[in-house]
């Protein structure tokens, strides 16, 4: 069943009446869903389980929706952390995620955020993703002024090409991610570089919002075939992230069902990598928008209509500055009307900030739109409020989270303009 449903003619989202919140608080505004999040992060932990891998441990990417509370749901259910700053860090910290689950990936990690990670515990974070052997001499540096040892894991470019948007795709030659399999390699003969660093992991991540798991099952036997030539000391070998949702309903009948990529992981990782070894390293996930896309919507209200020709646009509160995705990869999001009316006309769905791209949807059949009508744009709980802006000197919007009892608890309050200023 769909978690968005018309309830007599009124939209329900998670068994919230949307109208109704729209009536209590200034859209626009996220509105997350705690049962939902709860239940994609168990078909994701469980489906790794029941596909046969032992003591499997999922990182949450907190790029994708770093709000406190969110995170807070997640760490009680045993999420570990993904993250790619001292800021997630800290945050993931915060919300009860224990420094042995917290993996930092990035290219660009400073001295500082390396010492900070070094020093949450007595062993630090559970690894370092590194993407340089710059960075690895680095970390080794951080560690012996500290006394540490760092627990390192090396980033693979596996060098292939995903089908997915190509902004969102990271695992080839000319992407900046990653380490290739013969630099990697060779820094294991140099002894100046783990004086105080210990190889724990090899990870790959080569894109995001991947459908398509071919190039995904290509990562898997490479990773494979370089985590056998590194030798016994591997701890865990991390799979990434990257499994897509189905934004568009084309795409609901190519979306890989979390069992299917399971069995994949599975499969391939017994064939090439644990069948040739003794050693019994745990996978590591790191998923993001599996887990959260699903799990948000954004509210927004009509301000009022323009025609222009033939062209009609509805002008909508929210803006590409609370949700990037339409303008920064022309991604499709739903639009759904929060009254049931039927759809009798082509427009344009677009927003306040003066930008062409500030739009939410092209062509879209819709109805006709009065002032004050409400709009929902579906899927926007990853990668929505944590790649929002002030642009055009907007505040910030509200999040609201939608508790297991379906009580509504603010989560992050909106912004005034008069707070920017
Ligand atoms: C962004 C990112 C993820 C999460 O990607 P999703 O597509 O949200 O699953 C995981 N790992 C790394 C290294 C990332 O950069």
């Amino acid at each position: 069943m769909s978690d968005l449903i018309y309830k007599k003619n009124n939209l329900a989202f998670s068994h919230v009446d949307i109208g109704h919140l729209a009536k209590k608080h200034k859209t626009p505004f996220f509105v997350y869903s705690e049962e939902i999040l709860v239940k994609n992060y168990i078909e994701f932990f469980d489906g790794a389980k029941n596909a046969g891998l032992k003591n499997p441990l999922v990182c949450f990417a907190l790029k994708s929706n770093p709000n406190l509370e969110v995170l807070k749901v997640l760490a009680k259910l045993g999420s570990g952390a993904d993250i790619v700053s001292g800021g997630e860090l800290k945050r993931a910290l915060q919300a009860g995620i224990p420094s042995h689950k917290i993996v930092f990936s990035g290219v660009g990690k400073t001295e500082e955020e390396i010492l900070y990670a070094l020093n949450v515990s007595k062993n630090g974070i559970y690894s370092f993703n590194v993407e340089s052997i710059e960075e690895l001499e680095l970390i080794n540096v951080c560690a012996k002024k500290l006394k540490r040892v760092a627990r390192i894991c090396f980033r693979l470019n596996p060098v292939v090409k995903p089908k997915t948007h190509k902004h969102i795709s990271t695992g080839n030659k000319t992407h900046k991610f990653g380490l290739l399999e013969k630099d990697i390699l060779e820094s294991l003969h140099n002894k100046k570089l783990w004086s105080h660093s210990k190889l724990v992991g090899l990870s790959v991540h080569i894109g995001s919002q991947l459908l398509d798991l071919k190039a995904t099952k290509r990562a898997l036997m490479i990773l494979s075939a370089v985590a056998l030539k590194m030798g016994p000391d591997l701890e865990f070998i991390d799979v990434g992230g990257g499994l897509g949702v189905d934004y568009h309903p084309d795409e609901t009948s190519r979306l890989p069902s979390i069992h299917n990529y399971m069995e994949l992981v599975h499969t391939n990782l017994n064939k090439y990598f644990y069948a040739h070894t003794e050693t019994k390293p745990r996978i590591v996930f790191e998923p993001g928008r599996r887990i959260v896309a699903k799990a948000g919507i954004f509210v927004m209200k009509v301000l009022r209509n323009k025609i222009s020709e033939k062209n009609i646009f509805v002008i909508v509160d929210g803006g590409m500055n609370d949700f990037m995705r339409p303008s920064l990869y022309g991604a499709y999001h739903g639009l759904i009307p929060v009254k049931n009316v039927p759809a009798t006309q082509h427009c344009h769905i677009v927003g306040p900030i003066c930008e062409t791209t500030d739009c939410f949807g092209s062509n879209r059949l819709m109805p006709k739109f009065n002032s004050g009508d409400l709009l929902v744009l579906k899927d926007t709980g990853a990668y929505g409020f944590s790649m929002g802006s002030n642009y055009n000197l907007r505040g910030r919007p509200l999040e609201l989270l939608i508790k297991k009892d379906k009580k509504i608890k603010i989560i992050n309050k909106a912004q005034d303009y008069t707070d920017l200023l």
